[in-house]
């Protein structure tokens, strides 16, 4: 694939943020971004890197009236060698895959889009932030832009990558968060596509997430949509629990969203002998288990906060306090070997980080 490289004019470069302290998450963009279009008989094409600016669409263009899209999101990390590196980029784009199958969009071809990537980074690398616990956020999307709002599939997208810098995510320290399981409403259903990175998902959580923020919480935990008794995940992360000091999680129905960081906590788990057990978890279980002790910790996974204890659930208008409120070892040790792993303090034994040149 050629891709066409055209730099943003040096009177339009804009100054990435001095301290990244104070900057909301998703809102600053670099100077540069990638694209690419595909049509049906032509296949991908128009490649390029090219400065950040509006994309222009049709108000007719399908992905506003059928959110036919996909999308995904990972970081870029500045080590403390003074590299500039990827957390496992090419799971993320095997994902996006698997989200536009099930989305009737077509897959991308994963090596060529790395390269770009890339290439992208480094030409905007000084856009990646170097205090510690600072990353610079990748939204890759794939958006339908035929003409037309007769509802069929598409013959027309628009995949872009954009980067935002964003600020460390603890800056107030490793703290329990507060989350209201959702008896009301629910997030997926068998057969549909919960298991899919594509926007309607996160539109459809909207309500739930509102009024859980209303009620002081931070974050709605999601039960099947079926019998409104067996743990999900979370608005944008994984769920794990710490049950009689074995790592237990959802097994992936098809409903969850297969997080890459789960995916990691499971694989260091293993590694480190623990027990590890990805299998269906009630709600009942997990509040007899927070009662008695034996759930000794609850944490969720996902790349924009790594790792996130939680420390009270709520369920039918009823506190649950999980431990003794403070952060739990687990969490702790996931936590500091993860991102360890991508600052280059621990030995990238996986091979899980790859290198921007
Ligand atoms: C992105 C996402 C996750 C976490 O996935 P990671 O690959 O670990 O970032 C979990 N749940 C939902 C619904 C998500 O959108």
């Amino acid at each position: 694939m050629e891709v066409k490289i055209t730099k943003c004019i040096p009177e339009r470069l804009k100054r990435p943020p001095d301290t990244m302290s104070g900057v909301i998450f998703g809102t600053q963009f670099t100077d540069h971004m990638f694209c690419m279009e595909w049509e049906d008989g032509i296949g991908w094409h128009q490649a390029e890197i090219k400065p950040y600016a509006p994309i222009m669409i049709e108000p007719s263009a399908m992905v506003l009236h059928y959110a036919q899209m996909s999308f995904e999101g990972l970081k870029a990390y500045h080590t403390d060698s003074g590299e500039n590196v990827l957390f496992r980029p090419r799971e993320n784009f095997k994902r996006m895959n698997r989200t536009s199958i099930r989305m009737c969009m077509p897959e991308i071809e994963i090596e060529e889009v790395l390269a770009a990537l890339k290439k992208l980074l480094y030409l905007d690398s000084k856009w990646i932030p170097k205090e510690k616990g600072t990353s610079l956020y990748i939204r890759p999307a794939m958006i339908a832009t035929e003409e037309a709002i007769g509802l069929k599939v598409s013959s027309k997208y628009l995949f872009f990558i954009i980067l935002s810098p964003v600020g460390a995510y603890y800056s107030q320290g490793f703290n329990p968060v507060k989350i209201m399981v959702s008896d009301k409403y629910v997030r997926a259903v068998p057969g549909g596509v919960g298991n899919a990175k594509t926007g309607g998902n996160y539109a459809a959580c909207t309500l739930a997430e509102k009024e859980a923020k209303e009620k002081g919480y931070t974050q709605v935990l999601w039960l099947d949509a079926v019998e409104r008794s067996f743990i999900e995940e979370v608005g944008a992360m994984n769920i794990f629990f710490v049950i009689d000091g074995k790592i237990v999680t959802p097994q992936l129905t098809g409903s969850i969203l297969p997080g890459i960081t789960r995916m990691s906590v499971l694989e260091l788990g293993k590694l480190w002998g623990l027990e590890v057990e990805e299998r269906r978890i009630s709600i009942n279980e997990v509040l007899r288990g927070i009662e008695n002790g034996s759930v000794s910790e609850v944490f969720g996974s996902g790349t924009a906060a790594v790792i996130t204890p939680v420390g009270i659930l709520s369920y039918k208008e009823e506190e649950y306090n999980i431990g003794d409120g403070h952060t739990g070892p687990m969490a702790i040790r996931f936590y500091e070997q993860l991102t360890g792993i991508q600052y280059g303090k621990e030995p990238d034994n996986f091979d899980w980080v790859e290198l921007i040149t």
